[in-house]
């Protein structure tokens, strides 16, 4: 009875181990607003990397073709260099980061990546390139080894450490009694929205993508934790073309470029010092959030 049992049981085990990883990729999907209708083209080909040049060229998107969001935005993150994008809710910056990881397909004008048409290479490898941090950080029912390393599964312990020290949640890591092994998600440890994002950055920094895409959360944070996640915001742009979708305006003030987004067009670009100066609607945003709450200083 036994033989026949274990088996069984084991199926079973098996059964219900693939079934919660099919829930888990599901809500992935849900959170990440994925559109399964983008296909690969029959002859697409892997995106060619090479230093991850990001341009927007005239871009116009609608999610219902009688209500466009995008009205040809252009724009370019050279290889290595930080685009923040500002606007008010609902201006379309989220929409941006979606196109760029090609959850859909813009209606007009091109978004090239190296000088290569995202409809015209393999997703698999233009999303290999990306890193991205969401707002909503999808955390497995795991062990937080397997949270950081799931980007790269053959990920060794050195390397998941690393690059948990450089997203600085080692620590926090190490004071739980089962240190890498202590189980997270739903049925385990319940880690704050900025503990989430910073597993979410070792995660990036693991995969070691040309590109990055970091899409703020819309939630206000401590001013301690904003602080950190701004330092970890600036490790992880090192060296990378770096997308901010932002909510608060104190992670962009390094930003190589600010794009203002207002009813779906650019209507101010700059950066920070310049746009201040400019006194339009970057400054009149800046002031109203020195006036909710202090300013979180740059550096
Ligand atoms: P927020 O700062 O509030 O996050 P946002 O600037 O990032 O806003 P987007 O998320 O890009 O804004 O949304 C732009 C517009 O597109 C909004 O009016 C939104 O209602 C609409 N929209 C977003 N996602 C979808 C979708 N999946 N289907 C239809 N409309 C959508």
């Amino acid at each position: 009875l036994l033989q026949l049992y274990s088996p069984l049981s084991f199926f079973g085990f098996i059964y219900r181990e693939i079934k919660q990883a099919m829930v888990d990729m599901e809500r992935m999907f849900e959170l990440l607003g994925q559109d399964r209708e983008v296909a690969d083209r029959p002859d697409a080909r892997p995106l060619r990397v090479a230093g991850g040049q990001v341009e927007f060229r005239d871009v116009r998107f609608g999610y219902d073709a009688r209500r466009p969001i995008l009205k040809g935005v252009s724009f370019t993150i050279p290889a290595g260099k930080t685009v923040a994008v500002v606007g008010t809710s609902g201006a379309g910056k989220s929409t941006i980061a979606r196109l760029l990881f090609r959850f859909y397909d813009a209606d007009g004008g091109a978004i090239l990546v190296d000088g290569q048409d995202v409809r015209d290479v393999a997703q698999a490898s233009l999303r290999a390139a990306i890193g991205v941090v969401p707002q909503d950080t999808v955390l497995f029912n795991d062990t937080i080894r397997y949270n950081i390393g799931y980007g790269r599964p053959e990920a060794g312990d050195e390397e998941i450490e690393a690059a948990a020290r450089l997203a600085h949640i080692h620590d926090l890591i190490m004071a739980m009694p089962d240190g890498y092994r202590t189980l997270v998600g739903e049925r385990g440890l319940k880690l704050s929205g900025g503990e989430k994002q910073r597993v979410a950055i070792a995660r990036t920094l693991l995969k070691n993508p040309a590109i990055f895409l970091f899409d703020e959360a819309t939630s206000a944070l401590d001013t301690h934790t904003e602080r950190e996640i701004q330092a970890n915001l600036r490790e992880v742009s090192q060296g990378r073309s770096t997308l901010i979708i932002a909510h608060r305006l104190s992670t962009v003030a390094d930003a190589d470029e600010i794009i203002v987004l207002a009813e779906g067009r650019i209507v101010e670009r700059g950066r920070h010092a310049d746009l201040l100066a400019q006194d339009g609607v970057y400054a009149s945003m800046w002031a109203r959030q020195q006036e909710r709450a202090p300013a979180v200083p740059a550096d």
